[in-house]
């Protein structure tokens, strides 16, 4: 199947998103991911294909890929990415992924790493769209102040006030204080991690470590970005 670009957005100095139309019928859930394929040469030795979160939600009606184009040292996939213009077509094949919302009175704590954010824009729309108002208490750690999503969280978070959202710039990080500090249910809750593979791992084992049982952990990993 491929996926026709529509639109490009940027969002701060090095993220931007893309926003695609499917040539044929494509389902996914809020919280699941693509695997594309972009054909360019050269090729450097990480090949043609990556995964993205579809950033928008089902609701939407267009997919969305969101992604951070590292100012320097950007492999060749990211330069034939950027280079796409409106109209192009890339490949995607095998919806994926079980980074989902659970029950939805459940009380959750999302946990992003910079552009690890991606999967809970698309479950926080969504929920939005089903009109459920969701207990969430969000913790976003970002490199710097250029928060991707920022003005669609905060506009969300109007509609949904059950949506508290707590940046974290760095050196500010997210750790057990911050969590004891700006989580008021860490007994009830469920915690999601979202962000590069490093980040995300320390945390589940910090998680794991303050007690909270793995069934009430969820991890989505992205390789190829250094913590945050
Ligand atoms: C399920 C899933 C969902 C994902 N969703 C998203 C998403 O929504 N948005 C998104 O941007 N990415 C997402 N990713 C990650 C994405 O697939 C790429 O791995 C990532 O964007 C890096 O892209 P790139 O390899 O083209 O490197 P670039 O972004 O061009 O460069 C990354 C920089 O990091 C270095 N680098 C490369 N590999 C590693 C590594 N393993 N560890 C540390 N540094 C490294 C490179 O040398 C370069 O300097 C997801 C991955 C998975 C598995």
């Amino acid at each position: 199947m491929k996926l026709i670009l529509m639109e490009r957005k940027t969002d701060g100095p090095e993220v931007e998103s893309f926003m695609f139309k499917p040539d044929g019928p494509l389902t996914w859930k809020a919280g699941q991911f693509l695997h594309y394929v972009l054909h360019h040469e050269p090729t450097d030795g990480e090949g043609s294909d990556r995964w993205f979160t579809v950033a928008s939600a089902p609701s939407e009606g267009f997919v969305m890929l969101t992604t951070r184009f590292p100012s320097e040292k950007r492999s060749t996939f990211k330069k034939a990415l950027r280079e796409l213009k409106i109209g192009d077509a890339i490949e995607i094949s095998d919806v994926d992924g079980d980074f989902l919302l659970g029950a939805a009175d459940n009380s959750y704590v999302f946990i992003a790493g910079g552009i690890g954010i991606t999967p809970f824009r698309s479950i926080l729309k969504e929920a939005l769209h089903e009109r459920k108002p969701i207990d969430v208490t969000l913790l976003y750690a970002n490199r710097d102040e250029h928060i991707t999503y920022k003005e669609e969280l905060e506009s969300i978070a109007k509609e949904n006030p059950n949506l508290k959202i707590h940046y974290l710039i760095s050196p500010e990080r997210v750790d057990e204080a911050k969590i004891r500090e700006l989580v008021p249910n860490i007994d009830k809750a469920f915690f999601y991690v979202s962000g590069p593979e490093p980040m995300t791992e320390s945390l589940g084992n910090m998680l794991k470590a303050m007690g909270i049982s793995g069934d009430r952990i969820k991890q989505d990993w992205f390789p190829g970005y250094p913590a945050e």
